[in-house]
């Protein structure tokens, strides 16, 4: 008989729960190629690029084709990310080739080659030195000079922009060379390391705990808006450079500012590389590999970057750790935040949790003892808490959606010179567009069922119609399609009527309105803040004004249109309220200036509110956990939701059915299937089927089960449908 032919077991980005075989390139032994190695192969017509996982032998009778090359010479994934990310795939019940695939940035992902990534910076050449002196002011000169203590091209790159053209200048008359990094801490920065304070008592206990922390540890650390938990984050920071090793930061995408990151290049001396969306394929993976490489010693970035390789690891921080945008919504289905966690827990370091709102989930884990809580209860420096007021408006004339209790408040507050911010959480100019003769009403025809229309919003003041959920988009009707009518009315308020109210109404004032509509991207966000500066205005805008940069002028917030959220049916809008109202909130008066928050409401007496404006974000959570308790939710159950979609209403009940008797014989719960709370979107039919246990371990020996059933069954093929394990929606 002859010998078993040797391969290699390979994970392939396909949404397939197995592993593929194959033989190792022409001139390549099975056993020359190690595991965590990408591997590009065939794969039916097309090629692929996988990761080798382990060696085996073939079966008998399988036809086997050959890889077709070996990108890197060393693993590409390896140790402790490698065994978290298997890890992963098992927790997710997902396939290992999509996890590897989700964790490796794109041009890895693609099988580009793996890019140099060694460090370069700028210094004085000694004739350099000798003509500063006598140099012309102007650029070339201020280059020369800072570069006398700054080197490092990202620390340039953020306080001289434009500097490649002055440096042109300086390298052509031979006053400049470049410089290349050694791996250990490259271009440390000299001066400027130290804050202009020292830490407060609260933060001194907080910072001490952490750097006391000896292999994994889980700290909550609770701090109001303001307190300086980034203080406490940098100290840690700080420490575990000190100790030779290597820090990651998470932050929410909209929280990964040029002035976040300038704050953290100053004060750290070392480079600070940063992830995040506004970086092309190259950039993203370069930081990945210098990270890989030990050469990136502090990596700041926003979800993905919780998979950046830490040779080195010795401290994880999750800022702002309640945060949406942690969880990834499509795909791999992973939680940000949680992936921290595991990591930390394998790689022997501390991990931060830092928010002024924490998860119910994180409370929990507090209080249970699996994270050791440290609380900051004081805004840092002279700053005071902000005063909460809540405006009844029932029975009171609206402008816009704005009482004139706040409009007055408003005009106040920019009479003695202050910023004002208005919050509604809901762009556009308008939610709905109604006929006011005949009640017709415009939907959007790609998502709306005979039961359940879903309205389609007004934009442009009126003139188009958009869809926020499939994106559909046309103009206006000019007339009623039902009775002809002329009288069609955009009813109720977005952004945009706001912003044009307020224009209107304080001509003299800029108005600057902040959403997904009018700020595409961060550095949007950071140019409208730029263009406001100190002087007194309005910003009007969603919740990408709940978070990101400072606005020391800001002493008056106002909230409108909480009424919608205070009676939404998922369980988890409560909590997601309450951390809107209070992180918006603590943006009103953080510097020396006292701030004033006023929430707007058709219902004062709403238990939501008044929790929140008498007790606060702590009284509230306490409430909502023993809600959570009495109903079994989360974090008192676990629960995973299939979700299935198709042309037609049938195929996904069916499949879903299918999950639904496999899980039958388990210590588990199946609520469904039922039509998903938005029963169609995009043309697809939705239904959806949640499992829930008391105890994790149950939920997953059921998972273990239903899962290949939903990969066997007939309809697999014939429905769009995906598994998220704790959800963060139902
Ligand atoms: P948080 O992240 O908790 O919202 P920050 O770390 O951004 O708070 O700090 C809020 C403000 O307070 C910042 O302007 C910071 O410089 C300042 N600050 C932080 N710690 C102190 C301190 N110990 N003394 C004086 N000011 C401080
Ligand atoms: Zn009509
Ligand atoms: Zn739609």
């Amino acid at each position: 008989m002859p010998a078993p032919t040797p391969v290699l077991r390979v994970a392939l980005p396909v949404p397939l729960p197995r592993l593929f075989d194959y033989l190792p390139p022409i001139g390549l032994a099975t056993d020359a190629i190690a595991v965590g190695q990408r591997l590009q192969v065939p794969f039916g017509s097309r090629e692929a690029c996988g990761i080798v996982i382990g060696h085996g032998h073939a079966e008998p009778g399988v036809e086997l084709r050959q890889a077709l090359a070996l990108p890197d010479p060393q693993p590409l994934l390896r140790g402790e990310l490698l065994a978290s990310l298997q890890w992963l795939a098992g927790y997710l019940h997902a396939p290992l080739g999509e996890v590897l695939a989700t964790a490796l940035p794109a041009a890895l992902r693609r099988g580009e080659p793996a890019a140099d990534t060694t460090a370069y910076g700028w210094v004085l050449t000694e004739a350099g030195h000798t003509a500063l002196p006598a140099m012309r002011n102007g650029k070339p000169k201020a280059l020369a000079t800072l570069l006398a203590s700054v080197r490092a091209e990202d620390w340039l790159d953020d306080e001289v922009p434009g500097w490649r053209a002055s440096l042109r200048s300086l390298r052509e008359r031979g006053l400049v060379e470049r410089e290349k990094a050694g791996s250990e801490s490259p271009f440390p920065r000299k001066g400027d390391s130290d804050p202009a304070f020292s830490l407060n008592d609260e933060q001194r206990v907080a910072a001490d705990a952490v750097r006391a922390a000896d292999g994994f540890a889980a700290f909550l650390l609770d701090g109001v808006t303001g307190s300086g938990k980034t203080e406490v984050y940098l100290d840690a920071i700080t420490d575990c450079l000190a100790r030779g090793k290597q820090a990651l930061v998470l932050v929410p995408e909209i929280g990964l500012t040029p002035q976040a990151l300038a704050r953290f290049r100053k004060r750290l001396g070392v480079p600070v590389h940063a992830l995040h969306s506004g970086l092309n394929d190259n950039q993203r993976a370069r930081v990945w590999l210098a990270a890989a490489r030990g050469q990136a010693r502090v990596i700041v970035g926003t979800r993905s970057a919780v998979f950046v390789p830490l040779p080195d690891a010795g401290l994880i921080v999750v800022d702002e750790e309640h945060d949406g945008s942690y969880k990834q919504f499509d795909g791999i289905r992973y939680h940000a935040r949680d992936v921290a966690i595991v990591r930390a827990r394998a790689l022997g370091v501390p991990a931060v949790l830092g928010s002024a709102t924490p998860s119910l989930e994180s409370l929990h884990n507090a209080q249970a003892g699996r994270y050791v809580h440290l609380r900051l209860r004081h805004r840092a420096g002279n700053a005071r808490p902000p005063h909460v007021r809540v405006l009844d408006v029932r029975k009171r004339p609206l402008h816009a959606g704005l009482g004139e209790d706040a409009l007055l408040a408003i005009r106040g507050a920019l009479d003695a010179g202050g910023q004002v911010l208005v919050f509604r959480n809901r762009r556009g100019y308008a939610p709905v567009l109604l006929c006011h003769d005949c009640g017709w009403s415009a939907h959007c025809p790609r998502c709306s069922t005979p039961d359940k229309p879903t309205p389609m919003t007004v934009h442009a003041h009126g003139r188009r119609l958009q869809c926020h959920h499939c994106g559909h988009r046309r103009p206006s009707p000019l007339a009623c399609p039902d009775c002809a009518s002329l009288g069609l009315q955009p009813q109720g308020n977005g952004t945009e009527r706001i912003e044009a109210e307020l224009q209107a109404r304080f001509a003299d004032m800029p108005v600057l309105r902040i959403d997904r509509g009018s700020t595409g991207h961060r550095d949007a966000l950071q140019q409208h803040f730029d263009e406001l500066g100190a002087q007194p205005g309005i910003l009007v805008g969603t919740q990408m004004l709940a978070k990101g940069h400072d606005l020391p002028n800001l002493t008056l917030v106002v909230v409108v249109g909480i009424d919608e959220g205070l009676f939404s049916a998922d369980f988890r809008s409560s909590e997601k309220l309450a951390q809107l109202l209070v992180q918006v909130a603590g943006r009103a008066g953080r510097a020396d200036k006292p701030g004033t928050v006023l929430l707007q409401t058709h219902h004062p007496d709403h238990p939501l509110l008044q929790i929140l404006v008498n007790g606060g974000y702590h009284a509230f959570a306490e409430g909502e956990l023993e809600l959570r308790q009495a109903a079994g939710f989360p974090p008192f159950a676990h629960l995973a939701l299939l979700r299935a979609e198709a042309r037609h209403a049938d195929p996904p009940m069916q499949f879903l059915h299918v999950a639904k008797a496999a899980a039958k014989d388990f210590a588990i719960e199946a609520s469904g299937p039922l039509p998903a709370p938005m029963p169609r979107r995009a043309g697809y039919q939705r239904a959806q089927l949640v499992l829930s246990a008391a105890q994790r371990r149950d939920l997953h020996v059921a998972l273990e089960v239903v899962m290949p059933a939903l990969y066997a069954a007939p309809d697999a093929r014939k429905v769009r449908w995906s598994l998220d394990v704790d959800p963060v929606e139902l």
